[in-house]
């Protein structure tokens, strides 16, 4: 495995998904890639603890196949 190199959903910066994340996802039993750069995904976050996120789809994560 490789540090990737992922353009941001949000942002469209470029950002470094590394091989430890990909390990760290890997274990966690995740399919996904990360979308978003960390602040981004930071900023949701924030967001999600001021009382939004009203459309999140937690547990949506099931797409197969992907590798
Ligand atoms: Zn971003």
């Amino acid at each position: 495995m490789a540090d990737k190199v992922i353009v941001c959903k949000d942002c469209k910066a470029d950002f470094l998904f590394t091989e430890s994340e990909q390990a760290f996802y890997k274990e966690k039993g995740f399919d996904n890639e990360p979308v978003r750069c960390p602040n981004c995904r930071r900023a949701r976050k924030n967001e999600k603890n001021n009382g939004f996120g009203g459309r999140d789809n937690r547990g949506g994560q099931r797409s197969q196949g992907r590798r």
